[in-house]
């Protein structure tokens, strides 16, 4: 395991990659930077400390639908407990804006 490990780091500094100080989230290993990507050499392109450090703008919009689903299930979770006729119906209207937001954020 640790020698495939320096064998990967060897292979991407030989073909122009270059170590960078950042480390990964997943292994701890040093993140390269090869062909203008952040690259784990272990794990590959996607990791944690990638993202951060290459894309900081990246992912707001992630983040938003992330949040909007966990209400989203907070939300069928009551609607789901709920007999008050009045209450059901705002429940499904709170669902319904937040759907309508979701798709906005889809469009983009
Ligand atoms: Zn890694």
């Amino acid at each position: 395991m640790q020698d495939e490990r320096i064998a990967k780091m060897t292979e991407m500094l030989l073909g122009g990659g270059k170590m960078l100080s950042v480390h990964c989230g997943t292994c701890k290993g040093p993140l390269f930077e090869f062909k203008g990507k952040v690259i784990c050499p272990v794990c590959g392109e996607r990791t944690e400390a990638a993202k951060a450090e290459a894309k900081p703008k990246a992912a707001p919009t992630e983040k938003v639908e992330g949040i909007l689903s966990a209400k989203l299930n907070v939300l069928a979770t009551q609607l789901e407990k709920e007999t008050d006729h009045v209450k059901t119906l705002e429940l499904l209207d709170r669902i319904k804006s937040i759907l309508e937001v979701l798709e906005k954020l889809k469009e983009r």
